[in-house]
């Protein structure tokens, strides 16, 4: 491992842009960057912890309320995992952190970086292939003409077809959750829908976040269709391993009839995938498989896939009906 300056950020006013380097990188748990500085992937010079922001508002704190839910960015998976009213309230938002690694990396994983996890595509993660836009900007894309099984059929670019790795982040853009930031230009907030940036031709870039911002909390929206919520998630093993499909679910019903639907997708898209074309085709008819299956036409109608992938096509589509479905059956 390269040597780097660790130093403790214990207000937020040390996020101050001109004491921070250029390489610098924040660590929460740990759970991501660690990993990826083992394996030479990231190199940062600085490493400036914000657990001692957890002491500051919002920052560690979960609130159910009437009007919706806050989530600090400093909150471990597990706790918000293990939340009673998250779980009546929100129980999508529990079952995507349930379903992600381990108990132990989920005691550890803070909601902030979950859902700026790096991705898993094997080529950006193994410096000994020269060619990944992402890690090495203008190298190419060694995923293109190698073995991308793995890889995005929704979102991706010519440059750039790394598969979004979260779960989390499907519920808070199936949820229109906001993000709150802060840094050294103070703190604003947005849609988390604009949190994460296609690849395009600049792979690099994956974040809307400034120079200098962390993210303080999620703000997720109360409605009727939060507890009619639930998450499928598709995988090679059913423990410890990422999505090939999944797809996050809050339906409000009117008899049998969607009077309002919300849909992420993940394991599928280079981002946090909001499948607004599947809403739209639900939106006042009857939720029955042939409806449902045609909402599912409509998410994938863009759908790019490679060489290996194109199952990821009809398994996304199997994924999302499932997931509309057992919406809803269940009992709220
Ligand atoms: Fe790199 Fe993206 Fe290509 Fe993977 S898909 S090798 S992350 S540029």
């Amino acid at each position: 491992m390269r040597s780097f300056e660790y130093r403790r950020i214990e207000r937020p006013e040390d996020l101050s842009g001109d004491r921070m380097g250029a390489l610098a990188s924040f660590i929460a748990g740990g759970t991501t960057l660690l990993d990826l500085m083992k394996l030479d992937v990231m190199r940062p010079t600085q490493v400036l912890d914000i657990n001692p922001l957890v002491r500051f508002g919002d920052f560690g704190q979960i609130v159910v309320e009437e009007r919706g839910a806050q989530l600090g960015s400093l909150v471990r998976m597990s706790e918000a995992a293990e939340h009673p009213l998250l779980r009546v309230a929100y129980p999508v938002i529990v079952q995507t952190l349930n379903l992600a690694a381990s108990q132990q990396l989920r005691n550890m994983a803070s909601l902030g970086g979950n859902v700026l996890q790096r991705t898993r595509c094997p080529y950006f993660r193994d410096t000994s292939w020269k060619a990944c836009n992402k890690r090495a900007p203008g190298s190419g894309c060694a995923a293109m003409a190698g073995f991308n099984r793995m890889h995005a059929v929704l979102g991706g670019s010519n440059a750039c077809i790394a598969t979004y790795a979260g779960d989390f982040g499907q519920a808070l853009i199936a949820l229109d959750a906001e993000v709150e930031v802060v840094g050294p230009g103070g703190r604003r907030s947005f849609p988390f829908a604009q949190l994460h940036a296609e690849p395009g031709e600049n792979p690099h870039v994956e974040t809307s976040l400034t120079d200098g911002e962390v993210i303080r909390a999620f703000s997720i929206p109360a409605g009727p269709w939060t507890r009619r919520s639930t998450y499928v998630k598709v995988r090679d093993r059913e423990s410890y391993e990422f999505a090939l499909a999944s797809a996050a679910v809050a339906l409000e019903l009117d008899g049998d009839s969607v009077r309002e639907v919300r849909i992420g997708l993940g394991g599928v898209a280079t981002i946090p995938w909001r499948a607004r074309e599947a809403e739209a085709e639900l939106l006042g008819k009857p939720l029955n498989e042939a409806n449902a299956a045609a909402a599912a036409e409509a998410a994938f109608a863009r759908a790019r896939p490679r060489e290996h992938n194109a199952f990821k096509v009809w398994l996304g589509k199997a994924t999302l009906v499932r997931a509309l479905l057992e919406a809803k059956a269940m009992e709220v």
